[in-house]
């Protein structure tokens, strides 16, 4: 409804000469100034009387001083709305969106402000109202970029807050009638609460003694630590080669003797700390290189003059390194040489050091570091192929600037995720970017910037290996089944070597290509508690994929390498019966007390008696005594190598084995029991008198049984035959195998 404010009135006979132009009508105006004809009032405003100069606005709708009078009267915009803040440390970004209605103005721009506020709801959601809450402007020390007022962006970052404190922001949408309204609500607001800053960089790394192989370092404490530091991290790499193949040293001091170095190398060297908020970030480069001097010569009868010459000429050539090294690198620094040749026993040379995202305060840190952002606008989804836990997962294809396109997969994190679940969801990517091998799945990138949030990776043609072996069942040679066991095996002494613990290794969980190359893939943080259909709740409350796992980590959550390659024995078993469940229907709680009493898994069918043995030996309950996957791979070379290794399988028989097998150690046969226990294990023992009666008193003399000796002992049912039958067999292969293990290689 209309409003009319007190209209401006004019007396015709003093304002407006009588041989003037024509005064306007009611609802029009003529400006002052011009000697144009009567214009309609713009919207939004009136005139009530004859003659009018200027129209007035309507109620609620202003002018500003520089408005023309021809212009519509307009409103305060709306308030922002879909504010969004993302803390990090003590570094807040805010994003909105603009107002439903900028008033019918374009010159809106948006103020923010910023209050420092006492402790009050933690509800990180809003200002609840009415709570009791004490805030204050928060000053000058706070830095806003762009800019704190007149923001013509929707975003804005706050830095330099105090860590640890709440704060209360408000976006205020403004345009030029703002301050003549005392108007509707303009801003929207929400409180945070920063976290502990990582420490500053450290900025300066002395060597306090450079030798052959090692290079002594020291360095100070960062400026600002923001809390205790627990431990600093020094990563090193040869100025020569790849960044991306550097090594990795942590210490609790601020020095570190960093050996195994290779001489006369120049060395980049880097320091971060780690407090309780994540790892810093890393200082600037540092160079040094090692030096010529030779390990002293002790204790061999060496003539003491051949050795001073030596000294003197290592001496010399040192110098003139240090000078040439001095020349050209301003920050370097040198010591005397001490002569050290000892390897450094932790380090793994060449290969880095898997870091886990979680030890980062800010996961998004993370993701920055080991993942590549993509543009939305390269990425093309094509179809759905999979549900994984946090949404869909598409085939596409990946086109970026100046590449060939290619196909990918995209993983989609659902609509209405919350903060946990997409740190959850990217932290598959912050592992996975940290990998660079041929057997484990790829990660192209992510896309964090727009929605949905994306994970990019290859695409594998064949999807997961369980269905494709499934699908396939019989059709590949064992050589192929072989080579699949190898790329698994190869992917898997990588993650090993750089530390890293897959946890839930399974067909379902290894990827296949067009070429059958397999590769490792599901590296996600949460999937083995919430996202494997496998896993079940143990005792202790985790949940664990039980068929997988080994005893030690079901029972004490003890997840190693060798924890990794019990399951790796597990996928073998997989992959030799094409995708057979693994303990077939047996329950979980049947399978833990199976293995706990020392059974193990039978041959599948057709597979040759080495493989079983090795799975065998995957599946020892000492875990020190399995084998290491760089022995695992080495073993599966070797067998392709020699095909002829591979022919003998456990029981030429056409019957897939059923039954356990007893324990797989060398005290098979003391550990085997009787027949008694042998015939209650496979649910047979029904029979027990009858093989007393015929004389089948020892393991030994069962493993040779065949089916007429059954029927002449009084088992004449068929599918008891060919139980007892193919679990004697399994029996045999087993006795068989633990003698091969005897025979000196
Ligand atoms: P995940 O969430 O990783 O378990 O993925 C769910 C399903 O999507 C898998 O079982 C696969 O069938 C499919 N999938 C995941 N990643 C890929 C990929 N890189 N290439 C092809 N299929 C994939």
């Amino acid at each position: 409804m209309r409003a009319h404010a007190m209209p401006q009135r004019w007396n015709r006979d003093t304002s407006w000469p009588r041989t003037g132009p024509v005064s306007c009508k009611i609802g029009y105006y003529r400006a002052l100034s011009t000697d144009d004809g009567c214009s309609k009032c713009p919207p939004h405003s009136y005139s009530v009387s004859e003659g009018s100069t200027s129209c007035a606005c309507d109620k609620g709708f202003f002018r500003a001083e520089t408005d023309p009078a021809s212009m519509p009267c307009t409103q305060p915009p709306s308030a922002p709305q879909n504010l969004i803040s993302n803390v990090n440390e003590t570094s807040v970004n805010l994003e909105w969106t603009a107002p439903v209605s900028s008033g019918g103005r374009s010159d809106l721009t948006y103020n923010v402000v910023c209050k420092r506020c006492g402790p009050g709801p933690s509800s990180a959601a809003g200002l609840a109202p009415g709570a009791p809450r004490t805030c204050q402007p928060c000053g000058n020390a706070v830095h806003y970029s762009p800019q704190q007022l007149s923001l013509r962006s929707t975003r804005v970052s706050i830095t330099d807050l105090q860590a640890h404190t709440n704060y209360t922001f408000e976006i205020w949408a403004v345009n030029g009638v703002s301050t003549q309204s005392p108007g509707p609500q303009q801003a929207v607001s929400v409180t945070v609460t920063t976290n502990q800053a990582a420490p500053s960089p450290v900025t300066s790394i002395q060597a306090k003694d450079i030798t052959r192989h090692a290079v002594s370092l020291a360095w100070q404490q960062p400026e600002r630590p923001n809390g205790v530091i627990l431990e600093y991290e020094v990563k090193y790499y040869e100025k020569d080669q790849n960044e991306r193949s550097y090594r990795i040293m942590k210490t609790a001091s601020r020095s570190a003797d960093i050996k195994g170095l290779n001489p006369l190398t120049i060395y980049v060297f880097h320091v971060r700390a780690r407090t309780a908020a994540g790892y810093g970030d890393f200082s600037a480069p540092f160079e040094f290189m090692t030096n010529s001097v030779p390990s002293p010569i002790i204790g061999d009868g060496a003539n003491s003059t051949v050795l001073l010459v030596s000294v003197i000429g290592s001496v010399i050539l040192l110098l003139i390194f240090i000078a040439v090294f001095v020349i050209s690198r301003r920050r370097s620094k040198y010591s005397k040489a001490k002569q050290d040749s000892d390897e450094e026993k932790h380090l793994h040379p060449g290969v880095r050091i898997y870091v886990d995202p979680f030890t980062y305060e800010d996961p998004n840190q993370a993701v920055r570091e080991f993942a590549k952002e993509i543009d939305a606008s390269c990425i093309k989804i094509e179809k759905v192929i999979g549900i994984g836990e946090f949404g869909e997962v598409c085939s596409g294809r990946l086109k970026m600037p100046g590449k060939r396109e290619i196909c990918v997969a995209i993983k989609t994190l659902k609509a209405g995720y919350t903060d946990k679940q997409r740190r959850d969801f990217l932290s598959e990517a912050s592992i996975m970017g940290q990998f660079d091998h041929p057997n484990i799945i790829r990660l192209e990138g992510v896309v964090t910037k727009c929605k949905p949030v994306m994970i990019i990776t290859e695409y594998m043609e064949n999807g997961s290996l369980d269905a494709f072996l499934r699908k396939n069942d019989g059709r590949f040679t064992v050589i192929q089944l072989v080579g699949i066991l190898r790329g698994i095996a190869s992917g898997m002494k990588y993650l090993s070597d750089m530390s890293y613990v897959h946890r839930d290794l399974a067909a379902r969980n290894i990827l296949v290509n067009s070429n059958l190359v397999c590769k490792v893939s599901d590296f996600g943080m949460s999937r083995v508690l919430e996202e494997d259909p496998e896993a079940a709740y143990t005792t202790r409350g985790g949940k664990i994929p039980i068929r997988w796992t080994a005893p030690e980590a079901i029972t004490y959550r003890k997840f190693t390498s060798a924890s990794d390659v019990w399951s790796y024995g597990i996928v073998m078993w997989e992959v030799m019966s094409y995708g057979e469940r693994p303990y077939w229907d047996m329950s979980n709680q049947d399978v833990i007390k199976a293995i706990e009493e020392g059974y193990r898994l039978p041959p599948p069918m057709d597979c040759p008696v080495s493989l079983h043995q090795l799975m065998l030996d995957c599946w020892q309950k000492e875990r020190a005594e399995r084998p290491k996957f760089s022995q695992i791979v080495n073993m599966l070379d070797k067998l392709i190598r020699n095909p002829s290794s591979l022919k003998r399988t456990g029981g030429e028989t056409n019957r897939p084995n059923t039954a356990l097998l007893e324990p797989s150690s060398p005290e098979f046969s003391a550990t085997l029991g009787s027949v008694a226990d042998w015939l209650a294990a496979i649910n047979m023992e029904r029979y027990r008198d009858n093989f007393t009666a015929a004389g089948y008193t020892t393991p030994e003399a069962v493993v040779h049984l065949t089916q007429e000796d059954m029927a002449r002992i009084g088992i004449s049912s068929a599918a008891h035959q060919d139980k007892i039958l193919t679990s004697a067999q399994g029996m045999l292969s087993q006795m068989q195998q633990i003698q091969d293990r005897m025979v000196p290689v």
